[in-house]
């Protein structure tokens, strides 16, 4: 296992972490404790030292579940990562309320790498007008936290004003190599550095978009490759590549997984792809490219729609629906994020476009919006949207 140096406090961190957010599951959908139990430790006993979750994961059982995993002597290899549900806030009270809940579900005295979560540009308004800075100040001061941080989900013209606002240690963004123009993207990978903030990176392989199943077409590029590599192997040493990065998180929920990604984090070096081999990734980026419904770069410059339509939300979860093939993930994952359940805003489906047209020509790629739209609220809406919505509530109102 390699490390990598958080830069403010000179931590050691390996560079694999274990996210517990998907986590082997039972028949009737609660976690295999058993065997995730395994898993964790077998993690921990082969180097690494940072494990994450969050309040909703699991339906609010990912914390306790870890809570019984990091028993006998497991808490203190480790340094425990959890976050504050930004979208569950009302109040500054609200805030100490969750927190010291966490505590208590993760069984710990104290949380070493704090998040405030998923934060969108509107969502840290929020927060911000609530007192999170004097809540995180608070709470490294009485030792529940020992770093602060946040997880970004937004638009990169957010990203740059959320690192200046407050004295973080640390941020989680979404990076792999499809994304590089995404959320943070590689601007905001360097910014965060720039400003001597650890960067923890979740969705190295896009929510396994990048591995499973590999279409063809990519499948014949990679092996093009002079070092056979699997396609998750390619996806975490690419990110890994970057020096800026401090630490990946995977959803390990099969032994394969973990074996795998352990060998691979012995020896991936920052900068240590060639030349050739950046070309070749490149490549499968420009294939995957060719192969989504929509060329939606994620720029938003067709934001904001009037009728309050999350345009390149809703064209990203179009082209997942296709990469991956899975469409009851993408279906429950547009309904998550687009119903407005993780912010504090109003829903933003493609239902609600009313063709106005104003969008059109705002978009750099040329894309006809409206139109996509509607094969958006075709095949990711239907008559089930209701019920997913409502099973989404379910999972993240949890208190
Ligand atoms: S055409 Fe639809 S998506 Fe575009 S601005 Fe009008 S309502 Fe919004
Ligand atoms: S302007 Fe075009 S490319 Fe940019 S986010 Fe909107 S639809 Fe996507």
């Amino acid at each position: 296992m390699l490390y990598r140096k958080m830069p403010k406090n000179g931590d050691e961190l390996s560079i694999l972490g274990f996210g517990c957010m998907r986590l082997p599951v039972k028949e009737d959908g609660s976690i295999d404790e058993e065997r995730a139990t395994k898993q964790v430790r077998y993690a921990i006993d082969h180097g690494v030292n940072y494990v994450d979750t969050a309040w909703p994961y699991h339906g609010g059982q990912s914390e306790l579940f870890l809570g019984r995993a990091l028993a006998d002597g497991y808490r203190r290899k480790v340094k425990l990562a959890t976050k504050l549900p930004t979208w569950l806030l009302k109040s500054r009270k609200d805030m100490d309320h969750f927190m010291n809940a966490q505590l208590e579900r993760l069984n710990t005295d104290h949380i070493d790498y704090y998040l405030v979560h998923a934060l969108l540009g509107e969502l840290w308004d929020n927060v911000e007008t609530l007192g999170i800075a004097d809540f995180l100040d608070g709470a490294k001061a009485d030792g529940r936290i020992t770093n602060a941080g946040f997880s970004f989900h937004g638009a990169g013209k957010d990203f740059n004003r959320i690192v200046d606002a407050y004295d973080w240690d640390f941020c989680q963004i979404q990076y792999n190599f499809l994304d590089e123009k995404n959320q943070a993207g590689t601007d905001g990978l360097e910014y965060a550095a720039s400003k001597g903030l650890g960067v923890v990176i979740m969705e190295p392989l896009r929510g396994g978009n990048l591995t499973s199943p590999v279409p063809p077409a990519v499948k014949d590029i990679w092996d093009e490759a002079t070092t056979k590599r699997t396609p998750a192997e390619w996806a975490l040493r690419w990110v890994w590549n970057h020096p800026e990065v401090t630490v990946i998180l995977s959803g390990m929920n099969e032994e394969t997984h973990i074996e795998e990604n352990l060998t691979v984090a012995d020896n991936a070096y920052p900068n240590s792809l060639t030349k050739a081999e950046l070309q070749l990734v490149k490549k499968v980026e420009r294939k995957y490219r060719e192969l989504m419904k929509v060329g939606c770069t994620g720029c938003r410059y067709c934001m904001p729609c009037p009728s309050g339509v999350n345009i390149p939300f809703c064209f990203e979860d179009y082209n997942n629906l296709y990469m991956s093939g899975d469409a009851e993930g993408a279906k429950f994952h547009y309904a998550v994020r687009l119903s407005g359940v993780l912010s504090v805003g109003e829903p933003e489906f493609a239902s609600r476009c009313v063709q106005c047209g104003e969008c059109l020509e705002k978009c750099p790629q040329h894309i006809d919006i409206p139109t996509i739209l509607e094969s958006v609220v075709e095949e990711l809406e239907g008559p089930d949207l209701e019920k997913r919505v409502a099973m989404a509530k379910q999972v993240f109102k949890k208190t």
